[in-house]
């Protein structure tokens, strides 16, 4: 037997794995990972299959395919105003997630504190914890998660290196405000503190609700990573596509990383993604498709014993199970699982403290007939 330390001792099997390990042995709707049950557009994967047969299987270049990433620039030019070179300063990445790593990696090391906003997405934090960086968990209450940022301030110290904020909000369904965005600026103004704004659902907001890109404002701009993901606008989350902005300087630096990370990201897919933003109208449609959604489930969830918590954008309606229970919150989303066949996370398994408000977070990117036999069921809680 060979002995070793563990880098990250404390991490197990994700709740996402056991809700949908349950799900699955126990033939329950499942309402608990985020990936839409339906097809993704026959043009996309028309145009993906046609790259391949047109012969580009080889290496991309290492930032990603120029044509996709002037596409990108294109975009966020045309939402946010701000001008990104599609050169130096788009790269395109295998999914959020490797854009998340990659930057954490590029600028944290032993000691570096990064704020984050619990609950959080799973993977800030052992991301920070593998590079010896200190995780600084801000935590929200339900049922708003408003951010209070005079007490952010408080967990300022002389090595606050950066600070993750991601809106829309997984799990919370919550955005950040342009109060939000100016309490920011003001916040690291003078500082050399980095932003890593985890934008993976920026298309995804709903009643009219404007997304407050940080690239919308260059004091933060200067400073920050931006992420995106092709997985949620394009309802492909398994293709992990995806990409990073940050102005030049901050991104040759990110590429220095990237290179011996994964070097350069599948060719067909930035093809054939390429080829098909060129002929829609994607960016339009998402928000209207998942607006419907949002609305048909939240009026499905109204007849339910469940309250529902705000959702102004992603794809996660939260619930609070107060006045059904006083169970713990993963206990009642085991039971929910095992006793009425409908699975759902509980938020609890967001914060590091394992904070239980009785939330649950249901995802609702799924055809109308799967929330629809889901709510049936918990109709009869
Ligand atoms: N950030 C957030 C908030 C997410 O919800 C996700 C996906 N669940 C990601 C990043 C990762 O995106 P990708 O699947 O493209 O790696």
């Amino acid at each position: 037997m060979i002995n070793f330390n563990s880098k990250l001792p404390t991490v197990g099997t994700t709740i996402f794995s056991v809700m949908s390990k349950l799900a699955a042995d126990h033939q329950a709707i499942n309402l608990s990972q985020g990936f839409p049950d339906y097809a993704a557009d026959e043009k996309l994967t028309s145009a993906i299959s046609q790259a391949m047969k047109d012969g580009f299987n080889q290496y991309a270049p290492m930032p990603g395919l120029l044509a996709l990433r002037a596409l990108i620039a294109e975009k966020i030019e045309t939402f946010y105003g701000a001008k990104y070179h599609p050169e130096t300063e788009v790269t395109v990445t295998a999914g959020g997630t490797q854009a998340i790593f990659t930057a954490i990696n590029t600028f944290i090391t032993s000691g570096d504190e990064v704020i984050i906003f619990e609950p959080a997405y799973d993977c800030y934090a052992p991301t920070i914890k593998l590079l010896g960086g200190l995780v600084k968990p801000f935590e929200l209450q339900a049922p708003d998660y408003k951010i209070d940022w005079e007490m952010v301030k408080k967990l300022f110290t002389a090595n606050t290196k950066m600070i993750i904020i991601n809106s829309p909000h997984n799990p919370t369904g919550s955005i950040l405000r342009k109060e939000d965005i100016d309490a920011l600026i003001k916040l690291t103004k003078d500082t050399d503190i980095l932003i890593l704004s985890d934008e993976v659902y920026e298309h995804i907001i709903f009643d009219g609700e404007q997304h407050q890109s940080v690239a919308l404002y260059p004091e933060l701009a200067e400073r920050s990573f931006i992420v995106a993901s092709f997985g949620k606008l394009l309802h492909t989350t398994g293709w992990k596509m995806g990409y990073c902005l940050a102005p030049a300087k901050l991104m040759a630096e990110f590429r220095k990383v990237h290179q011996f990370n994964v070097f350069s990201v599948n060719t067909p897919m930035q093809v054939g993604i390429a080829n098909y933003l060129k002929s829609t109208n994607i960016y339009k449609e998402i928000p209207v498709f998942f607006q419907q959604k949002r609305d048909h489930f939240q009026q499905l969830l109204n007849e339910t014993k469940f309250e529902l918590l705000p959702c102004k954008g992603s794809y996660f309606q939260c619930v609070s199970f107060n006045n059904i229970s006083d169970e713990k919150d993963t206990d009642f989303a085991k039971r929910l699982v095992t006793e009425f066949g409908v699975a759902s996370i509980p938020v609890s398994a967001f914060y590091t403290k394992n904070i239980d408000h009785k939330v649950l977070r249901f995802c609702f990117a799924k055809e109308d007939s799967t929330l629809e036999k889901a709510v049936e069921k918990l109709i009869k809680l």
